[in-house]
């Protein structure tokens, strides 16, 4: 009785705390609090799909990208605004603001946030982009999880965006409904085709590789216009920037880059 009131009363040894179990335990930890404060402030940091946690770590993304050398403000603007661990599996969303490509299923992927802002960026940067203070009509190849066409449709007057994988083409739909994302027609279909209703278009952007530009896509860029898609070249890919001038296109090959390959055809 007289032992027990005295371990009570003074730290008892160490060897004792590290041997104790249970509540008993923890209560003789201090350092316990340290735990669970850090363990804390890590849930608030990770996005849990609601308010102002994911606004928070979406915004530090934002200035990372800003930092890296993004600079359009209406870009910065969409990508702090766009909920990107919405568009993922919910195992994954403790990932979703870091800078890295993520699997959407069917062996396909959600591109990197830094990837996805430097393409539209260059997009921003073509002569009609410019003109019009904004990417125009838009046409993207490959809309997956349909995350990039949710920052498209605040860029531009209106996006038609194709998906070949049906199961895609359907969650990408089902996603972009409830943030009443206006102006964009998904389209399931085999996007080498281009889509030309709605052509020409001031802006096209493919999220998968191919051996060249489609001639589709070429066809339907209106003058002034800007394509920007990823393309073998030997055994990389590179980003490849195509400008239709009055008479003819240019083309400038940017920095290696790593993208899922185009199929034509659907699924
Ligand atoms: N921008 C997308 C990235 C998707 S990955 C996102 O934000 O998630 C590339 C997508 O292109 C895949 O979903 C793939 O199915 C699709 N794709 C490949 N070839 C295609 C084609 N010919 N037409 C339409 N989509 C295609």
């Amino acid at each position: 009785m007289t032992e027990r009131r005295r371990g009570a009363a003074f730290p008892l040894p160490l060897a004792k705390v590290h041997g104790a179990a249970g509540r008993g335990r923890d209560a003789l930890q201090p350092q316990r609090l340290l735990r669970e404060a850090s363990r804390d402030a890590r849930a608030r940091a990770a996005p849990s799909g609601v308010g102002l946690d994911s606004a928070q770590v979406r915004q530090r993304m934002v200035q990372r990208l800003h930092a890296q050398g993004i600079r359009h403000e209406a870009l910065l603007r969409a990508l702090g605004s766009v909920p990107r661990h919405l568009f993922i599996d919910s195992a994954l969303a403790a990932q979703a603001y870091e800078d890295t490509s993520l699997p959407i299923g069917h062996g396909q992927t959600i591109s990197r946030p830094s990837v996805v802002a430097r393409m539209l960026s260059l997009l921003l940067a073509g002569s009609a982009a410019r003109a019009r203070g904004g990417l125009g009509k838009v046409l993207e190849v490959g809309t997956g999880c349909g995350y990039q066409c949710a920052l498209l449709a605040q860029l531009a007057d209106s996006v038609v965006s194709i998906e070949r994988v049906r199961d895609l083409f359907d969650k990408a739909r089902a996603q972009l409904a409830p943030l009443r994302v206006d102006r964009v027609r998904l389209v399931h279909g085999d996007g080498m085709r281009g889509h030309a209703p709605n052509a020409p278009y001031h802006s096209i952007i493919a999220a998968a590789v191919g051996d060249e530009p489609a001639p589709a896509w070429l066809e339907q860029l209106a003058i002034g216009g800007r394509l920007i898609a990823p393309v073998r070249s030997g055994t990389q890919q590179v980003l490849a920037v195509i400008d239709r001038e009055l008479h003819g296109y240019r083309r400038l090959d940017l920095e290696p880059v790593h993208f899922v390959p185009l199929k034509s055809g659907v699924d």
